[in-house]
């Protein structure tokens, strides 16, 4: 294996062992842990043949939430992590666009779903319908329309409803490890010299 195939590989690694060991612990206002929700909405990702880049942005959507080291019950402090945010920064490191774009635009998306599908709104849990108040709300008209135009809308509308079917306890999914050749083969290539 190429020294550069190596650094990627550990890289990958590193961050799926990142989500195991936090991940478990972690929960963020629904019935299962991050780990659980993380593997869930990839699950659904890969069984809808969405793109390796896309299959990363599903399982590590919600890495934000374990970086930022911030309760797991943010809502009802009324503050907003920002976890979108933090995730897509973080992993821009090792990533290009086709998965930090969908992980960072995934809270709008609900935001933007909210505002133009009307069935959408019953359907989100609980705590994701408290966190919207925090993170700005349904979206207005012109929020709608310049969402709507930005380059990986698309993808982060996608993510968004994986990632809300994607709560379901006790669902039996393949586990990080299936992930590894899908990760590895997602990472951004190296810049040429
Ligand atoms: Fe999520």
């Amino acid at each position: 294996m190429q020294s550069a195939d190596m650094t990627a590989t550990k890289n990958v690694q590193e961050l799926l062992e990142l989500l195991s060991r936090k991940g478990q612990e972690a929960y963020f206002g629904e019935q299962i842990s991050i780990l659980e929700h993380s593997l869930q909405c990839a699950y659904f990702a890969e069984q809808s043949h969405a793109s390796a880049p896309v299959i990363t942005a599903a399982l590590l959507h919600d890495i934000g939430h374990i970086l930022h080291g911030l309760a797991e019950d943010i809502a009802q402090y009324g503050k907003d992590g920002r976890h979108e945010a933090i995730g897509a920064a973080y992993l821009s490191h090792w990533f290009d666009e086709g998965v930090t774009e969908p992980i960072r635009l995934h809270v709008a998306a609900k935001r933007y779903l909210c505002a133009t599908d009307s069935n959408y709104i019953s359907q989100l849990s609980p705590a994701s319908i408290e966190s919207m108040q925090i993170q700005g709300g349904i979206m207005s008209r012109e929020e709608a329309i310049a969402f709507d135009a930005l380059p990986n809308a698309r993808l982060a509308v996608l993510l968004r409803r994986w990632d809300d079917e994607a709560k379901i306890q006790h669902l039996k999914v393949p586990g990080l490890e299936h992930y590894l050749p899908i990760l590895s083969a997602a990472l951004q290539a190296p810049a040429t010299p």
